[in-house]
């Protein structure tokens, strides 16, 4: 795969209203990995957001069509003219798909079906089944690309490069125009989300009248000031993670971090050359817990990696047992083309890996259950995300989309996708909480 796949040219045209859909399939299309190329020769496709609200318009909107068919000839429409879509296709038939206005969801897949997204399995920063759904009501707000570590199974910095972080003022002003277009929780991701702003040594830039730097807590603090959840993924365990406890405490952004650890034993973690392997992680869990108890930790492993031993994978066992995480995902390891790690002496044979995984997972299983069962019975406010006659599927503080669990809301109550709600726990299932709406009208 080249760096240079992956390459969208956007060109956005009309009114405001457009511009924040712009963001809102730019938003998009960079957390799922694809670059935003600045030009049409360096693009693989290019989509056109377009507005056909006076005659003028359609007629500057057809115009960029025929000019992105011209210099890239890869074009999807979306946007106002979209709704016409006979008249797009009488004027240019070649263009490869055309979209209506504020569907997200039909311009996404057409980027899909004709340029599908880079994804790996350890490093993609939203899940496979995440991106034909996205509902609207929540968004990947993405501060950085590339990083600057070497994870020997990972093949992100050949592919990407060093980090290049977002400026601070960038980010917010993304971050607003969700908010205003009705995003309701901000889901912060990057390869390497602790080191934002490294690059651009915590560089102050302008916004809102002040200054503001270009660092994870100063961000954390500006995006906690707006009326939705603020939800950091990607967070490794540097000591500058003590600075995000307080925020979360006091309930300024949300109390969940996702930590991809990938192991617990010292040796495998130096082989992968993971990023804060020597902080003691247990030790600032337990801090981390004691200053703010609502805290929901979340992590991923790796196990089968090339040299684990028994004593190694049983290190990871007692790590879990002990951690208590709440949520954990766990891959088998498996070679990526290009990694380092495929050089590396014994590899692991595919039954065992398989056997560990299946430990490893009963193991995680117990703790999980445990922790679900201790919040029967506590109220808590939850996100709709969708809504069925016979059910409502929503989220608490402590469940991510699409990874982390639901809860589970019996049908028949007045509740839409985007609204916030109080309930009351009252059952559990594996990964799923029951809850009833408190104080509601059916
Ligand atoms: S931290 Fe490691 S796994 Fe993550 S992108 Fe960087 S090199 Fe890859």
């Amino acid at each position: 795969m080249s760096e240079h796949s992956h390459q969208v040219g956007f060109v956005s045209l009309g009114c405001p209203k457009n511009l924040v859909d712009s963001e809102r399939i730019l938003t998009q299309l960079r957390a799922e990995g694809y670059t935003i190329s600045p030009s049409y020769e360096g693009a693989d496709l290019v989509v056109v957001n377009t507005c056909g609200f006076i005659d003028s318009a359609v007629e500057e909107s057809l115009d960029a069509i025929g000019e992105a068919l011209d210099e890239n000839g890869r074009v999807i429409v979306t946007g106002c003219l979209g709704v016409k879509e006979d008249e797009v296709r009488a004027a240019h038939p070649d263009v490869l798909a055309v979209t209506g206005p504020h569907d997200y969801e039909s311009v996404m897949q057409a980027v899909h079906q004709h340029l599908p997204p880079p994804h790996d399995p350890y490093t993609s920063l939203v899940p496979p089944q995440g991106i034909k759904l996205t509902p609207r009501h929540y968004a990947y707000l993405k501060i950085s690309e590339g990083c600057n570590h070497r994870c020997t199974f990972c093949i992100i910095p050949q592919m990407r490069g060093d980090l290049v972080s977002r400026p601070v003022g960038e980010v917010l002003k993304e971050a607003e125009n969700l908010v205003a277009a009705g995003v309701r929780e901000l889901l912060v991701v990057s390869q390497d989300t602790s080191a934002y702003g490294v690059d651009l040594k915590y560089r102050q830039d302008f916004w809102q009248g002040g200054l503001v730097k270009t660092r994870l807590q100063a961000l954390a603090q500006a995006l906690g000031d707006h009326q939705a959840w603020i939800r950091l993924m990607y967070v490794y365990p540097y000591p500058s993670v003590d600075e995000l406890i307080p925020l979360m405490a006091e309930g300024h952004i949300l109390p969940y971090l996702d930590m991809p650890l990938q192991h617990a034993s010292y040796s495998i973690l130096k082989a992968m050359q993971r990023p804060a392997a020597a902080e003691k992680v247990l030790e600032r869990i337990q801090r981390w817990r004691q200053e703010c108890p609502d805290l929901t930790l979340r992590s991923t492993f790796i196990v089968g990696f090339p040299g684990e031993t028994e004593e190694d994978f049983n290190c990871l066992l007692d790590f879990i047992r002990e951690a208590q995480l709440d949520r954990v995902g766990c891959f088998t390891y498996s070679p990526v083309d290009g990694a380092a790690a495929n050089d590396l002496p014994d590899q692991i044979p595919e039954e065992l890996k398989q056997e560990r995984y299946e430990r490893f997972m009963a193991a995680q299983a117990e703790v999980s259950e445990a922790k679900l069962l201790q919040k029967i019975g506590k109220e808590t406010i939850v996100l709709v995300d969708e809504v069925y006659p016979e059910l409502v599927l929503a989220r608490s503080e402590a469940d991510a989309p699409e990874i982390d669990g639901n809860v589970v809301i019996p049908g028949g109550w007045d509740l839409e996708p985007g609204d916030f709600v109080e309930v009351k726990i009252t059952g559990s299932q594996a990964h799923d909480l029951i809850a009833e709406p408190v104080d509601i009208e059916t």
